[in-house]
């Protein structure tokens, strides 16, 4: 199989067949604005089929009551033969999202293996933990020795939902740990990069991997609204916008399911006044360049020490000077497209309700000017931003940043938490018990103290507070949230 053949099949990987659709819709290169292939789009039909595949794969029994060793060797070949096929899956990885090569190979493709590859590794941990022996009063009026224990289940038939930004890390964290956990999937990515989920199909294909343990179906919101209503669907794993991850949980409510939601962010860099400025500007830039600005964790609020400000702009603004916005395929290109027009236009909004609500812009703020086809938009920054200001609050998803000022380290605490979300953070300081005492007082599910980028593979759980989401993803915490506890007791 190659890429091309993916591309031109036009079907849904649904119980182990390529099932093909009456509906397509074009997926443009971001780039270029072409239309890289036709899409296929999943009807009731498929989605039916789907549903019916994968409870069945779980309820058959065959997969989840595997030993351990024998699920973790299959996703181990399964992530071999991914990695076989990294020199077709990387320019996929271009062409759907317009990520730069560079990003592509490390951020899109090596991260999520070496994420995958560590989950399976840890996912020998004790599913059997026990509990401590008791003397309880029996129903002969005399007393029974008690002790138990508590058995870790896979949850069941899990719906995996994911956005454009990083559809290939989140396809490969998400299928990975739910089939480790003994569950089957059903995998909808975002119609704007439905490739890099259905190439999974041929992976599954290639080891064998048993029918119906993953599903993987294209379409927009009513396909997602199909499958999250749907009673046979016993949990959620949702990356995506807050906005959606709000209707997928009121979606999921009258039927109960769990629901894992992964959310959007606001992150701030906080920098004192004894910070390495150049450090912090750096880390500064990839919080607005990285991804065009389409990352969930990005750094995208620089609370800045006034008395260091000045040379922070400053730094910031030589680093900007130095970005190469350009083809994606380009090994000179430092920033990529954004994904769609829409995408850019929003930026553009968001922009000019900045520069209307008096925010300084430093630099950037405009479609780049050499470049004639793709969703292109210069990084841009703005000084002097009140926290209140709307480009301080809400999530613009472009390469846009701002500098807030500050004096004191409880105010730079205050304007880092005074906001709807809490994913991501950093703080950058010569003194890091200090910084370690503020970390503690942020409320967001990560920080990093003198770096830019939180690092994913320490096998710490990762995920959000408040409208950045709840749930967590990787490491122990990640593979428990696709099972459920059940407590036996044993009485003598
Ligand atoms: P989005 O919320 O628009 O779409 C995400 C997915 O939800 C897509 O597959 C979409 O088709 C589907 N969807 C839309 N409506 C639905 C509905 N009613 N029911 C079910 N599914 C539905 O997000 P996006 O624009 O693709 O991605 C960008 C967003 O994702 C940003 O907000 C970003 O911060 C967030 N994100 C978060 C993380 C994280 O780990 N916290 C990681 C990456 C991206």
């Amino acid at each position: 199989m190659s890429i091309t053949t993916l591309k031109e099949r036009q079907a849904l990987y649904i119980n182990g067949e390529w099932i093909p659709t009456d509906e397509v819709e074009p997926v443009i290169n971001p780039a270029n604005e072409t239309t890289l292939a036709e899409a296929p789009l999943a009807s009731r039909t498929h989605l039916e089929a789907a549903l019916a595949s994968g409870r069945e794969a779980f309820d058959g029994g065959g997969w989840r009551r595997m030993s351990q060793a024998q699920r973790q060797s299959k996703l181990a070949e399964f992530l071999a033969a991914i990695e076989r096929r990294s020199e077709e899956i990387i320019p996929l990885i271009v062409e759907e999202t317009g990520s730069v090569l560079a990003v592509a190979r490390f951020l899109q493709f090596a991260m999520p293996l070496q994420l995958a590859r560590q989950m399976v590794d840890i996912s020998t941990r004790p599913t059997l933990t026990p509990l401590p022996v008791d003397v309880v009063p029996n129903e002969h009026g005399s007393l029974s020795l008690a002790a138990g224990v508590v058995s870790r289940e896979p949850v069941g038939l899990v719906v995996a939902i994911t956005p454009y930004n990083v559809p290939f890390f989140c396809n490969v964290c998400k299928s990975v740990p739910a089939l480790l956990a003994g569950c089957s999937v059903i995998l909808k990515p975002s119609p704007y990069t439905p490739f890099e989920a259905l190439v999974l199909g041929e992976i599954a294909d290639e080891v064998g991997l048993p029918k119906g343990l993953l599903n993987i179906v294209t379409g927009g919101p009513e396909v997602g609204a199909a499958l999250t209503t749907d009673r046979r669907v016993d949990l959620i794993t949702f990356t995506g916008s807050d906005k959606v991850g709000a209707t997928i949980q009121a979606q999921a409510a009258p039927t109960v399911k769990r629901v894992v939601l992964e959310l959007g962010g606001k992150s701030a860099l906080i920098v004192r006044e004894d910070a390495d400025v150049a450090m912090a500007a750096a880390a500064g830039l990839g919080g607005i360049t990285t991804l065009a600005g389409q990352g969930c964790v990005l750094l995208t609020r620089h609370i800045v020490h006034n008395a260091i400000r000045a040379r922070y702009v400053e730094a910031l603004r030589n680093l900007i000077g130095g970005v190469k916005v350009g083809d994606p395929n380009d090994p000179a290109a430092t920033m990529g497209p954004l994904i769609r027009e829409a995408a850019r236009s929003r930026t553009e909004r968001y922009v000019a309700v900045a520069l209307d609500e008096g925010c300084k812009l430093v630099v950037g703020g405009r479609r780049t000017t050499n470049l004639d086809r793709g969703y292109y938009y210069d990084p841009t920054f703005f000084d002097g931003v009140s926290n209140d200001c709307r480009i301080a609050q809400e999530e613009v998803f472009g390469p846009v940043g701002v500098v807030i000022g500050f004096d004191t380290d409880e105010e730079a605490i205050a304007i880092a938490n005074d906001t709807a979300y809490g994913l991501s953070g950093a703080i950058f300081s010569a003194n890091v018990g200090r910084a370690y005492e503020m970390a503690l007082q942020l409320r967001t599910g990560g920080v990093i103290i003198n770096g830019g980028f939180p690092r994913l593979t320490s096998g710490g759980p990762f995920g959000g507070v408040k409208r950045s989401g709840h749930g967590r993803e990787f490491g122990e915490s990640g593979l428990n949230e696709f099972t459920y506890t059940k407590t036996i007791d044993f009485q003598q």
